[in-house]
Order: structure tokens, then C-alpha cells, then sequence
């Protein structure tokens, strides 16, 4: 499913003298998600790195999979604008926008990562976001594993 979402992304990364490189290193991933849901999570946060590049910086972005505790683990990481300790834990409130003033004009209705928290929520999931301003933002998604025994 991860795959699919980059090959899709890939073009215009690429557009944008980006590169996405990945990193799928989950040895178990037997987890039942809603798949159509789940790619629109990756595909919005995807979507998020590219809209928030820094416009003198070439995008590079870095998709990882791993198991930890029990746990399969997700993170997108992007080397963009980065948002700012105060506004970080606002981001995933609807509506809710970072105000960068002239800075960068992109737009959008703040729906995006409400959105992608409610989708990892209803999977019993969880998902923190990392972020320096000027350096990039990490978003990393933990789902539960089914059980096998
Ligand atoms: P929408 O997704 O509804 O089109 P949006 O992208 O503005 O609009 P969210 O995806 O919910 O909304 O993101 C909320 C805000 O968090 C963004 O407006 C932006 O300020 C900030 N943000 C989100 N992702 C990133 C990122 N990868 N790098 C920097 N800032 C980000
Ligand atoms: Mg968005």
C-alpha cells in the first residue's frame, strides 16, 4: 500500500527536483486496515511535505516502515519548512493553520491531518509529529499488529 502511494507521489516529487527514498523495513506487518482510508493518511502526509518544501531547498522525503513493541511503525519525514514548538501540538485540530504570512502562499482548509488523526484513531493507532523549524517535520504512526496466536 506504502509503495503504491510513492510510486503515485513519485512524478511529482520529481517535479519539484525532489526524491522520495523509503526504507520498508517492517518484518511483520499483518494489520487490518481500511486500505482506501490508510493511503489517503500516507497520501495526505505525503501531500503536506511537498506543499510545505522550503522553496530554496530541494525536497527529499523519507518513508519508513519498522515493528516496535508489538507495533507497526510508519513515519513520513520531510526536509520543509518545519513548524514551530507553539503550533506543533495545534496542528491536527481542524482548521487549524500555521500562519507564515507572505512567506509561502499554499492553500488549503486545514482539514488534512484532523482528518488523518481521526482515520489512525478508528484504527486504534497513534500518531505524533517531530519538527524543526527550517530543518523538517517527521510524522510517525503506530498500528497495532494483529494477533496471529
Ligand atoms: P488541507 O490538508 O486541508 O488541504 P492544510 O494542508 O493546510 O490543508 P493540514 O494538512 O491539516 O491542513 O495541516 C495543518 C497545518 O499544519 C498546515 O496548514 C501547515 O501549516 C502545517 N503542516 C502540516 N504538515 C506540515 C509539514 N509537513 N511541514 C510543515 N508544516 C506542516
Ligand atoms: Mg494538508
Amino acid at each position: 500500500l506504502i509503495k503504491g502511494v510513492v510510486h503515485t507521489f513519485a512524478l511529482k516529487v520529481e517535479r519539484y527536483n525532489g526524491k522520495i527514498d523509503t526504507e520498508l523495513e517492517a518484518a511483520e506487518a499483518h494489520v487490518f486496515v481500511d486500505e482506501m482510508h490508510i493511503t489517503n493518511v500516507i497520501f495526505n502526509l505525503m501531500d503536506n511535505a511537498v506543499k510545505y518544501k522550503r522553496p530554496d531547498v530541494d525536497l527529499h522525503l523519507m518513508v519508513r516502515t519498522w515493528n516496535e513493541s508489538g507495533k507497526l511503525m510508519i513515519s513520513v519525514q520531510d526536509n520543509g519548512i518545519g513548524i514551530k514548538k507553539e503550533n506543533l501540538k495545534k496542528i491536527f485540530e481542524k482548521f487549524y493553520r500555521v500562519h507564515t504570512g507572505n512567506l509561502h502562499d499554499v492553500k488549503g482548509f486545514g482539514l488534512g491531518l484532523a482528518y488523518v488523526k481521526k482515520i489512525i484513531m478508528d484504527h486504534k493507532g497513534t500518531i505524533r509529529a517531530e519538527s524543526e523549524l527550517n530543518v523538517g517535520t517527521k510524522f510517525i504512526i503506530a498500528l497495532p499488529l494483529l494477533k496471529t496466536d
